[in-house]
């Protein structure tokens, strides 16, 4: 195929996209990782805290997740009501796969006095299990604001992300041996290339990376903090250790600013099945419907709004 007749091809399918969402009163909701097309035509753009408020807010019938699969779960558990489509129903997260919520259930038995943690990278089933669930943005609020005496907490399934909560709270948590292997794949070795190649660079990276990165860190942030930190910083250049789909945004934010990615590996697969392509076919057939057993969406709920009374 031609350039043109690609741009053509685009061009209508993007026509088409929006007759469509006009008609059925949908909403596209993209999280920061999503390729750059797809980014373009959100309603919503940002992290899993800030998509999830979103959710629970909007006036649409139709909610179209551009996510992960836990993602297109939240909406659906927050706004039960309506319709939630994922446009690729294999695009799920292979952190919130490593806990199934009979394994919570057993760390809940040999812990019968412990609070329950979870963080938004997990199942409705395992939600459903939790006391309070977190994302990346308020995990160190939600410890030290919800559950000050709690005697003991079960936080799962990050344990990278755990490790960061306690070196910032001082709480030892139970946790499960779950990562995200995009943020764990990550290396110190890559922070000290990266600083030979940009040595004036800042060096921000998200809390799902190990603690020995986290260590030659000068941030750790959220991607929704990130974008904010950036926003206001008078630093001229900045390396991310996130998934680099977070430098579309960031680069569109801040056109003066220069973006390096601390490793060009950080690409999680999962993000990028999501295509425009599959976003019509979506809204054309009504497909894949997110449906949530309805005891398990009440009681996933209200560890997800215990979530949202916490913004970062
Ligand atoms: S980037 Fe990591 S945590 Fe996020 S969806 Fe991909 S595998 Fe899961």
């Amino acid at each position: 195929m031609g350039i043109l007749s690609f741009q053509v091809t685009a061009m209508n399918i993007m026509e088409k996209i929006q007759k469509l969402k006009k008609e059925k009163n949908a909403i596209f909701l993209v999280h920061n990782y999503q390729p750059p097309e797809i980014q373009d035509i959100a309603d919503f753009r940002g992290d899993s805290l800030g998509l999830s408020l979103e959710a629970s807010q909007t006036t649409a019938d139709i909610i179209v997740f551009c996510g992960v699969t836990f993602m297109a779960e939240t909406a659906k558990i927050l706004s039960p009501e309506k319709t939630v489509l994922i446009p690729e129903k294999t695009a799920g997260c292979p952190m919130a796969d490593t806990i199934r919520s009979r394994d919570l259930q057993k760390m809940k038995s040999e812990h019968p006095e412990a609070q329950t943690l979870c963080y938004v990278n997990t199942t409705a089933e395992v939600k459903a299990e939790c006391d309070y669930c977190c994302t990346s943005a308020n995990a160190v609020t939600v410890v030290t604001q919800a559950l000050t005496h709690a005697k003991e907490i079960i936080f799962v399934p990050d344990a990278n992300l755990a490790a960061y909560v306690t070196r910032k709270t001082g709480r030892t948590f139970v946790t499960w041996a779950g990562s995200c292997p995009v943020h764990a794949g990550i290396t110190p070795q890559d922070i000290r290339l990266r600083k030979v190649l940009h040595p004036t660079a800042e060096i921000i990276v998200h809390p799902e990376c190990t603690p020995e990165v986290i260590d030659l860190a000068d941030q750790v942030l959220s991607t929704e903090g990130m974008s904010r930190y950036i926003r206001q910083s008078s630093s001229p250049e900045f390396i991310l250790g996130t998934e680099t789909g977070i430098l579309y945004r960031l680069r569109q934010e801040n056109p003066e600013k220069i973006f390096y990615p601390l490793s060009t590996g950080a690409v999680c697969p999962n993000m990028k099945k999501i295509t425009l392509d599959k976003i019509l076919t979506a809204l054309e057939e009504m497909t894949h419907e997110v449906t949530i057993p309805e005891d398990i969406q009440k009681r996933a709920e209200l560890s997800i709004r215990r979530m949202l009374v916490y913004r970062s």
